[in-house]
This record gives structure tokens, C-alpha cells and sequence, in this order.
């Protein structure tokens, strides 16, 4: 019979086969004289069993990710289809799985940690960070791999030259940056340096945690009071960097500072655009203020000042500068409607009376008007002289009241025009006496600086300011030289042009937190915040250097202007009195020792 090729043929002499052999119909028996019809070898094989071994897979736990590592390189061994590829498959994946537990890792973390936590020439923290992570990327996965990965990057680490550990982060950065890759003889250390250095490594990473907390605790609070949320997280987020010591709680840890560092940032941006409509709501008011004072030179003056302070880079003091010459408008504008109002009154006041006084007077003209045609009715109708005579005494009598009246309105009208002249006169003097009364603003009116009154303000404030960040405030006295002669010689506007070029300078010479004072007539005072006396002393030559530089120069004729300071600086217990006098003091031993210079005091 020649051997059959179709398989559904090859199955029915199989089933004939099974009934003419009286052979059980088990499913062995079949397959055994299937292979014999086809005549293929495999008769004894039992088939590969495909789906079964998906769904065995299928049901394996895959919830841990080593769980689902291991079951890919299962499904790995089982990718082949038929016995022999599974037996070869699973071969390899036990004879691997069998080494890995032999693996040294013990060993090789401690290496690990030994060259992480000491210093190398050429590598830092953020270096090796890079290193290790390339290689936990590139060996995911295969803990050989990984294995053998790491023992490189390990032995690599140890052939860099180990680092004096005074070498501070920059000078490591430095060194990082200028010697990339550089390769020494095997680290020669002695391990007991090793250990010292990761204790040492240990304490300062301690340290910076704690650091790191307390700078929460402390910066979060103060600078966010409005906040009450972020700095309970501020203050949850320093426990959590105390308290974390697994490697769990510290992903957990990295994960909540990214939370709140990405909460921080979006504040940041709504102050910014925060502070960005205030400021314009600011510009716009101050434009409008503006535009209602200018018939006023002085108030208008300040405005355009409020308005560049404000125009400019702000800063703290560039605010409060702005803050105290708007509280000048607003108190010059508060005086000057009060005097208005008044004026107004006395005016209207008077106009009032005389009003009156002209509705009398044609009153009693009507009725003289009246009285006098009665008596001339009277005159034409009387018959006898003697009628007459009354009639008379009556016109008299009249016209003398009317002339009373007439005068008595003269004398008002009088009285009403020399008031109306003083209350003028009165409004003039209210008016010079303001923008004379300098002490009652905080500003010279001539070269625009603070006055006293203004440098009293400033004093306080900066003083606070200093005892509150415990920094130093130099206080520095000017007095110009010669200025006597100056004015008698050109004359007392070119003194005051001088005046106003010294401030000039000064302004554009001293920084702009330095505050600059006129103390008398040509006597200014200038105060430095956050400055040593050594930097204050420096500024203040600097000051001289640059008024040789940029010479006052009147009717086109250069006049060198130059002054004698005394500096001092703030000291415990001091008030402004003691610190002018120590200055003035040391002001009046510069103009003994020849003018023209800065002594200490
Ligand atoms: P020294 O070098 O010793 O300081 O001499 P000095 O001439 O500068 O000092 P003195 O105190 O004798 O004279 C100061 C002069 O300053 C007197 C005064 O006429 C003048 N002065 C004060 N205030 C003003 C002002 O507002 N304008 C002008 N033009 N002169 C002023
Ligand atoms: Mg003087
Ligand atoms: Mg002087």
C-alpha cells in the first residue's frame, strides 16, 4: 500500500486500524498508528504543548517588577515551539539563574559604597550619580550584566587618584572640569582613610539634611505668612527629610519635594504677575495725581519723580522713597485746599454782605423815591405856607437818611474791598510760607535730597534695619570748603547751582541704597547701609575723584568744588545725635588737617 500523504486520510485508516487491531481507542494508541500510517519517527513524542504553557505563564504573579522581569526571560526560554528549543531555553535561563546566586554582590556593595563616599581627582557627586544611573539603565533587566556593569564602573572609580579632603565642591568641580577622565595608579589608600572619609561623608550629608530642614521650617513660614498651606507642608516635608532612612522613604521623599518645589514655582509665577498689576494700577494712579497738580511746579516736580522711582528697577527703599514723596503731595495738597476752602469762604462771605447791603440801599432809595412824590403831591395841593413848612422839614428829614445811607454803604463797600484785599494778600503769604516751610516736608526744595526732617526718617529706619540684620551703617558728614568764598565771589545763585552739582553727583556717584541728606546749609550727610568703614571710606574718595571728574562749571568758568567728611559708623547704643557729633567731629579734624579730604571718627 503505498504510504498515504493527506492527513484526513492518514486519520480515517488509523481509526480502521484501531477496529481491526481490537486496540483500545485511547488517544496514545491513535497517535502511535498515525505515525506508523505516515510513517514519521516522532511516534512516541507527545506534542508541544503551546497553550498550556501560555496559560501557565499568563497565571504567573507579575505584581513586583523582579516578578515581571523573571517572567520575560521564562517567556524568553519558552519562545522556542517545539521540546528540544524549550529544554535548551530553560537550560540557559537555570545555568544563568544559578550564577547570579553565586554572584558576589555583597562584596561588590561594599566597594560600591567605599568609592561613592570617598573622594576622587576629577569626579564629583553628580558625576558618579550620571555613571551609576547610565549603567542601571543600560543593564535593566540582567543582574549579570548589571553585575559586571558595575564592578567596572567600581574599578574605574578606584583608579582615580583619591582628593585632600579640604579640597572644597568648587575646587572639585574644577578639578572635574579640568582634568575629564584622567586616569592614576590603583587607589594606594589605606582603608582606614576610607572608612574615615565615609563617616565623614555620612556626618556632612547628615548635616545638610538637617540644613536642608530647618531652612524649610525657618524660610518657608517667613517668607510665605499668607500661605498657611505651603508652610504646613513646609514643616511635614522637613520631618519627612529628618525621619527618612530606607530607600523607600526616600523616593518618597524625592517625590514630595518635586510636588512642592513645582507648588512653589507656580506662587512665584502669580506674585510676579501679581506684582506686575499693582505696579500698574500704581503708574496709573500716580499719572492721574499727576495730571490733576500740575498747575503746580512743586507738586508736579515730585509726581515726575514718584513716577521715575516708580518707572525704574524696584527695590525696597526705591519704594518707601516713593511712598514718603507722595505722603509730601499729599500733605502740600491737604494745606493748600485748606487754605482755598478758607479763602473761598471769606470771599463768598463777603459777597454776601454786600449783596445785602445793595438790596438796602435800593430799598430805602425806592422809598425816599416813594416819600418825596407824596411830599411833592403835597406841595402842589397845599394852600398854605405853613403846610408847606411841614412838608419841607419831612423832605429834609428824608434826604438826610438817605444820604445817611448812602454813606453808610460807601464806608462798607470800603471795609468789603480791604478785606477782600488782605484775604488775598493772605492767600499769597499761605502760599510762600508753604514752599518756604521745608521742615515740614521731607525734602529740600533746593536740590531736592532729604532734609532734616527727612534724614530723621531715614535714620530710624535705617538703623533698624541694621540692628535687625546686624549689618553695619557707616554715617559720613560733608562740609564743602571754602564755600563762603565761593558765594561772596559769584554770587549766591551760582552757590546754590553748586549746591544743587554737589547732590547731583553725589546721587549719581553713591549707591542707590545710600541715602543723601542736606544738614545745613552747605553740610550733607550721607548714610551707608551694609557697609564696612574701609568700603564706606573707599566710596567717599571715590565721591572726591568724581567731583574733580565733572567740575561746576558757572558763566563757562570751571570751579573745582571739594569738601572734608568725617566717617563713622553705627555702634551699640549710639542715637543720630552721638553719631552727627562723632562725624562732625571728625569733619571739623579734616578741615583742621588742610581740607579736601575724609578722616575717620
Ligand atoms: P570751610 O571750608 O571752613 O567750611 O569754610 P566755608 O566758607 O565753607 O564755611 P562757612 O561755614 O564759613 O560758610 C558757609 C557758607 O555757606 C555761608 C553761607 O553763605 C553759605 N550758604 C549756606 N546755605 C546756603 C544756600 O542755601 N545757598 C548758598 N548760595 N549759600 C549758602
Ligand atoms: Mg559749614
Ligand atoms: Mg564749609
Amino acid at each position: 500500500m503505498p504510504a498515504l500523504t493527506n492527513p484526513s486520510e492518514i486519520a480515517r485508516e488509523a481509526f480502521r486500524l484501531l477496529a481491526s487491531r481490537r486496540m483500545s481507542p485511547s488517544p496514545e494508541n491513535y497517535r502511535a498508528l498515525y505515525h506508523e500510517i505516515a510513517g514519521t519517527s516522532a511516534g512516541t513524542a507527545a506534542p508541544f504543548p503551546e497553550r498550556e504553557l501560555k496559560a501557565l505563564l499568563s497565571a504567573l504573579p507579575k505584581d513586583e517588577p523582579a516578578q515581571q522581569r523573571l517572567l520575560k526571560r521564562f517567556e524568553q526560554a519558552f519562545k522556542g515551539k517545539t521540546w528540544d528549543e524549550l529544554k535548551r531555553g530553560l537550560g540557559e535561563l537555570f545555568a544563568q539563574l544559578g550564577k547570579e546566586q553565586d554572584l558576589p554582590w555583597g562584596e561588590l556593595f561594599a566597594g560600591f559604597l567605599r568609592q561613592w563616599e570617598s573622594k576622587q581627582a576629577g569626579l564629583t557627586v553628580a558625576r558618579k550619580r550620571e555613571a551609576f544611573e547610565r549603567v542601571l539603565a543600560n543593564a535593566a533587566g540582567n543582574s549579570e550584566l548589571l553585575f559586571t556593569r558595575l564592578q567596572g564602573l567600581v574599578r574605574s572609580w578606584s583608579l582615580n587618584a583619591p582628593m585632600d579632603d579640604e579640597m572644597s565642591l568648587v575646587e572639585e568641580e574644577k578639578a572635574a572640569a579640568n582634568t575629564p577622565g584622567k586616569a592614576s595608579p590603583m587607589d594606594g589608600r589605606a582603608p582606614a582613610k576610607a572608612q574615615e572619609s565615609s563617616a565623614q561623608a555620612a556626618a556632612l550629608s547628615a548635616e545638610l539634611s538637617e540644613i536642608f530642614a530647618h531652612s524649610l521650617e525657618v524660610l518657608i513660614p517667613s517668607l510665605l505668612q499668607d500661605e498657611p498651606e505651603l508652610v504646613a507642608d513646609a514643616k511635614a516635608l522637613a520631618h519627612k527629610i529628618r525621619t527618612a532612612t530606607s530607600r523607600a522613604a526616600m523616593d518618597g521623599l524625592q517625590a514630595s519635594i518635586k510636588r512642592f518645589s513645582f507648588r512653589l514655582e507656580l506662587l512665584a509665577e502669580d506674585r510676579v504677575e501679581l506684582r506686575a498689576g499693582l505696579l500698574n494700577l500704581l503708574q496709573l494712579l500716580i499719572e492721574n495725581v499727576g495730571e490733576l497738580v500740575v498747575e503746580d511746579r512743586w507738586l508736579s516736580g515730585q509726581i515726575e519723580i514718584v513716577r521715575d522711582i516708580v518707572a525704574g528697577p524696584l527695590s525696597i527703599r526705591s519704594i518707601s522713597d516713593a511712598e514718603t514723596r507722595l505722603k509730601e503731595v499729599i500733605y502740600k495738597q491737604s494745606q493748600l485746599k485748606h487754605s482755598l476752602n478758607e479763602a473761598r469762604e471769606s470771599l463768598k462771605q463777603m459777597l454776601a454782605g454786600f449783596v445785602d447791603h445793595l438790596a438796602e440801599f435800593a430799598d430805602s432809595t425806592s422809598e425816599y423815591h416813594d416819600k418825596i412824590e407824596i411830599c411833592a403831591d403835597r406841595i402842589s395841593a397845599a394852600d398854605d405856607i405853613a403846610e408847606l413848612e411841614d412838608v419841607l422839614a419831612e423832605v429834609i428829614r428824608e434826604t438826610k437818611i438817605i444820604q445817611l445811607n448812602a454813606q453808610r454803604s460807601r464806608d462798607e463797600l470800603r471795609n468789603a474791598k480791604q478785606s477782600v484785599e488782605e484775604a488775598e494778600k493772605r492767600i499769597g503769604e499761605l502760599q510762600a510760607e508753604l514752599d518756604k516751610a521745608s521742615t515740614l516736608v521731607r525734602h529740600d526744595q533746593l536740590t531736592g535730597v532729604l532734609n532734616r526732617r527727612g534724614l530723621e526718617e531715614a535714620f530710624e529706619k535705617e538703623t533698624a534695619r541694621a540692628q535687625r540684620r546686624q549689618s553695619t551703617l557707616c554715617v559720613a558728614l560733608l562740609d564743602i570748603d571754602n564755600f563762603k568764598k565761593l558765594n561772596d565771589s559769584l554770587g549766591h545763585d551760582a552757590g546754590d547751582a553748586a549746591l544743587i552739582h554737589l547732590t547731583t553727583v553725589i546721587r549719581e556717584t553713591m549707591r542707590p541704597q545710600d541715602t543723601v541728606a542736606r544738614f545745613g546749609g552747605e553740610e550733607f550727610i550721607i548714610l551707608l547701609p551694609d557697609t564696612p568703614l574701609e568700603d564706606a571710606q573707599t566710596a567717599l574718595v571715590r565721591l572726591q575723584r568724581e567731583l574733580t571728574r565733572r567740575i561746576f562749571l558757572h558763566n563757562n568758568n570751571r570751579q573745582l568744588i571739594t569738601f572734608s567728611a568725617g566717617l563713622t559708623d553705627l555702634r551699640a547704643g549710639d542715637t543720630q545725635a552721638s553719631v552727627s557729633k562723632r562725624a562732625d567731629e571728625a569733619m571739623f579734624a579734616a578741615k583742621q588737617a588742610g581740607k579736601n579730604r575724609v578722616l575717620l571718627g
